[in-house]
């Protein structure tokens, strides 16, 4: 493998989770290593409790940012915020070009760049939903979140498909017995899916948000175009989320079958492409912190063998 002068054994494309726990392996083991962020991830918004990070009960996501920097930091990684918007050459000398004329060079790459959330609109406008998503009862990911949904009235809001969002509020239903589905879009639901929303006894309800009702950062109702206000004391969005794989298309990464993710050769999180690794939500797996942090600690720990292997074989 030959590498450029001056160029990181490793530039990391994205410090959530995945990217910040894969620095602090590479940090552990000397490696010169960028971390590169934009700071759009989900945990530096979160500030409600996160109840399954392993060893970390009941830690806010903004800590857990926090802590995962500073560990990494300490370990002498480098971090740095800006925007990569492409990515070129080959393992030993990957170029990547920041949005301000910015020039990095790596021998490998892991990309960790996340997924993009589609949230429901208001008005046309999906901006609303940030005032309570990740920090008070606005819910989105059932593997993570359905279980704070005991004992509470809830509204399951259909963003995307009519039949995924049937699908969560069935789902819920183990964890609830008073949930009811709000279809903003997609309409169409499947005779299957109808009768077994009838069969939980399930309500739909069909409309555009005119306005989110809430105090503080609490979401209380939503309001309908037509005036019709839906109270509750929990809200589960569901929606499509598809992976940030602008620059693993770029590099020719293969991308699943879904569309949605970049797809790894094998759990270790290697690609197609030599050198190019991926960990995190743009794997075509659940969107989950320890599941970030498992897949970034495993992509790093092959990154330093293969950068160890390279170095015993020599130039
Ligand atoms: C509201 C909400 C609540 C959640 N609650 C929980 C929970 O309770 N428990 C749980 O386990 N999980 C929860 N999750 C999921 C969890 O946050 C994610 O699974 C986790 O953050 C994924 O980590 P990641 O490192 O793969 O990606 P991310 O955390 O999304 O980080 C990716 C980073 O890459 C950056 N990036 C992307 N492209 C570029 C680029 N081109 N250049 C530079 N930077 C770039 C982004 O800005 C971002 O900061 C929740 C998610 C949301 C949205």
């Amino acid at each position: 493998m030959r590498f450029a002068m001056g160029s990181y054994e490793t530039i990391v494309v994205g410090g959530g989770p995945a990217g910040l726990t894969a620095g602090i392996h590479l940090g552990w083991h000397d490696r010169r290593v960028l971390v590169i962020d934009r700071r759009s991830g989900p945990l530096f918004f979160t500030l409600t409790n996160l109840w399954n990070v392993p060893g970390q009960p009941e830690v806010r996501g903004i800590d857990l940012q926090g802590r995962l920097r500073a560990q990494a930091e300490a370990l002498g990684v480098e971090i740095i915020r800006a925007n990569v918007i492409s990515v070129s050459g080959e393992e030993g000398d990957f170029v990547l070009a920041g949005e301000k004329g910015q020039e990095w060079h790596a021998r490998t790459l892991l990309l960790a760049t996340g997924v993009a959330r589609y949230h429901p609109t208001v008005d046309g406008d999906y901006r609303p939903c940030f005032k309570y998503a990740g920090k008070g009862n606005l819910f989105y990911c059932p593997d993570c979140e359905a279980p704070e949904i005991r004992g509470k009235s809830t509204l399951v809001i259909g963003a995307g498909t009519a039949n995924a969002a049937a699908g969560m509020a069935i789902g819920l239903s183990r964890y609830g017995d008073d949930i009811r589905v709000l279809l903003t879009g997609d309409r169409e639901l499947s005779d299957e899916r109808r009768a077994r929303l009838s069969a939980k006894e399930i309500a739909v309800v069909e409309g555009e948000i005119s306005e989110l009702v809430g105090d503080r950062q609490k979401l209380q109702a939503v309001k309908l175009k037509d005036g019709t206000l839906l109270e509750a004391e929990a809200f589960f969005v569901s929606s499509p989320a598809k992976g940030r794989t602008d620059l693993a298309e770029q590099l020719g990464v293969e991308i699943a079958s879904t569309g949605t993710h970049a797809q790894p050769r094998s759990q270790r999180g290697d690609t197609n492409v030599p050198g190019v690794w991926v960990a995190g939500d743009l794997r075509p797996m659940t969107q989950q912190v320890a599941v970030a942090m498992g897949t970034g600690n495993i992509a790093a720990v092959m990154i330093d063998q293969h950068l160890r292997r390279a170095d015993v074989a020599g130039p």
